[in-house]
């Protein structure tokens, strides 16, 4: 299918091309004809599938049709609301990017910076309105911002807007804007509580489903290093000797060890920067900037950036510490192998992290391929672990059976695996039918460049085939271009 098959409109069509977008993804070939049709939509889709063109090429096509010739100053149209400062200004980037060709305007608020240049873009007028939750309700209760012309309502990542505490803040957003609307939906997950969400949401929507978020994109070669914890840096610094990896999205499980390892490899002479939730939000631009326009050749982060963040042919990532939720995994690798194009994950695992790359497997039905011709493998015992040990004995401390267990004697442990037996079984589950559907003659394509450590085998394909919809635009858009929706 191509996108001039779902009827979009010239200047939009353009615009695509300018980014050389060739074909819809298979989310935005199911959400853009029912968006356009005005029906309300719950999509289900994981990052990097092309989920923000999927609501925001039929919004702008939407307003298009109606306003783009407008010459008064312009309420806001639509509003969409996401969980973190970075992805408010991907979308609206995304947004200019789309409405290039036309009259559509379109600005992002978000807290952490101040709001001068924010309030002086709203008050020129704006069709479309992205923001975090705090800055506009800020923005709201100082009479700068108002939502009684909204026609359309984006409520993106939905379940990372839950997780990190929105619900008060979407509550009174729901008392504000006009009951008579278009809502979108959109969340990698849909436990109870995001459905029970959606539905004070939502009117009588069209679902839209991708593949399911325990999937990984099938182009993200996955490698996992077995070693200690104390060498994590060194086989860190070994791995990136590989010049060819010129572009590395390095995680870390803390804040202080995001900085630590950003402050290694720039003493050894990597330009490397860590972000995370202590930095300013300044800083924080400035870092990813910096990464996207390749002069930084690592970016250190914590799960701050997991999601959402969009950075250009992004191709590896390296769990420099495992997650301890196997979806957080899903998350992070999926910054690499965007739209299709090839991605390495690196992790690497000390003793105290096995379970984690178990629930993994559990979780994608992907087993990591272990590296293990590398100089920092894992010894039996953590070598750390077993030198406190000896320690104790020696000071006659040391209790029967305490050899067995020497992982419970770490003195900081990582946190506990927090994947459930019942979610375990549910992604099993889910895995075997993706198993069976699994087309067999796919290329993985995903390479490495250190031939010499990685090995040839692929790991194996799980995409479940996608479920093709109706083609081409609906017949009732054509008819009725008038606000209001409904
Ligand atoms: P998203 O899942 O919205 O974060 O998008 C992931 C990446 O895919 C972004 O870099 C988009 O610019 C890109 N993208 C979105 N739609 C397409 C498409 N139809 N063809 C090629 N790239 C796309």
């Amino acid at each position: 299918m191509s996108f001039k098959q779902l009827d979009l409109v010239d200047p939009i069509l353009k615009a695509l091309d300018d980014k050389g977008y060739k074909t819809p993804t298979p989310i935005q070939e199911q959400a853009i004809p029912f968006i356009l049709n005005r029906r309300d939509v719950i999509g289900c889709a994981q990052t990097g599938s092309g989920k923000t063109a999927a609501f925001a090429i039929p919004i702008l096509q939407l307003i298009y049709q109606r306003e783009n010739n407008s010459k008064s100053k312009t309420p806001i149209r639509c509003l969409v609301v996401t969980p973190t400062r970075e992805l408010a200004i991907q979308i609206d980037d995304n947004f200019k990017a789309y409405a290039k060709h036309t009259n559509i305007r379109s600005t992002v608020i978000f807290g952490g910076v101040s709001q001068g240049e924010q309030v002086k873009a709203i008050k020129k007028g704006v069709h479309i309105l992205t923001a975090t939750p705090g800055r506009l309700l800020d923005l709201m209760n100082q009479g700068i911002v108002s939502l009684s012309d909204i026609k359309l309502f984006v409520l993106d990542e939905a379940d990372r807007m839950l997780d990190m505490g929105f619900i008060h803040d979407i509550n009174k957003l729901l008392k504000v804007i006009p009951a008579k609307r278009q809502s979108l939906f959109f969340s990698a997950t849909m436990p109870n509580n995001i459905v029970k969400l959606a539905n004070t949401i939502l009117s009588n929507p069209e679902r839209v489903e991708v593949t399911p978020v325990s999937s990984t994109v099938d182009t993200i070669s996955q490698y996992v290093y077995y070693t200690n914890k104390k060498q994590k840096r060194d086989l860190l610094l070994h791995v990136l000797k590989d010049e060819k990896m010129e572009s590395v999205l390095v995680f870390t499980r803390t804040k202080y060890g995001a900085d630590k390892v950003a402050r290694l490899l720039t003493k050894k002479g990597s330009k490397a920067a860590a972000i995370h939730g202590d930095k300013s939000q300044n800083n924080r631009q400035k870092a990813l900037k910096a990464f996207k326009d390749g002069k930084l050749r690592v970016l250190v982060a914590t799960d701050i950036a997991a999601r959402g963040i969009d950075i250009d042919s992004l191709k590896y990532v390296i769990n420099f510490e495992i997650s301890n939720m196997p979806e957080t995994y899903v998350h992070r690798i999926g910054r690499s192998g965007r739209a299709g194009k090839d991605g390495v994950a690196i992790s690497f695992c000390d003793h105290t992290e096995r379970d984690y790359v178990r629930d993994i497997h559990k979780l994608t039905g992907k087993k990591l391929t272990e590296i293990s011709d590398h100089p920092f493998p894992q010894s039996e015992f953590d070598p750390a672990i077993e030198a406190k040990q000896n320690e104790q004995k020696s000071n006659g401390q040391h209790k029967k059976g305490q050899h067995k267990s020497n992982k419970k004697l770490a003195k900081n442990k990582p946190p506990k695996s927090k994947f459930s037996e019942k979610r375990a079984s549910a992604a099993e589950k889910q895995n075997k039918v993706a198993e069976v559907t699994k087309p067999e003659s796919q290329d993985n394509g995903a390479k490495h460049s250190e031939k010499k450590d990685l090995p040839k085998d692929k790991p194996p394909r799980t995409k479940k085939p996608f479920k093709k919809k109706k083609k081409g635009m609906p017949e009732g858009l054509k008819k009725k271009m008038k606000w209001p929706l409904g």
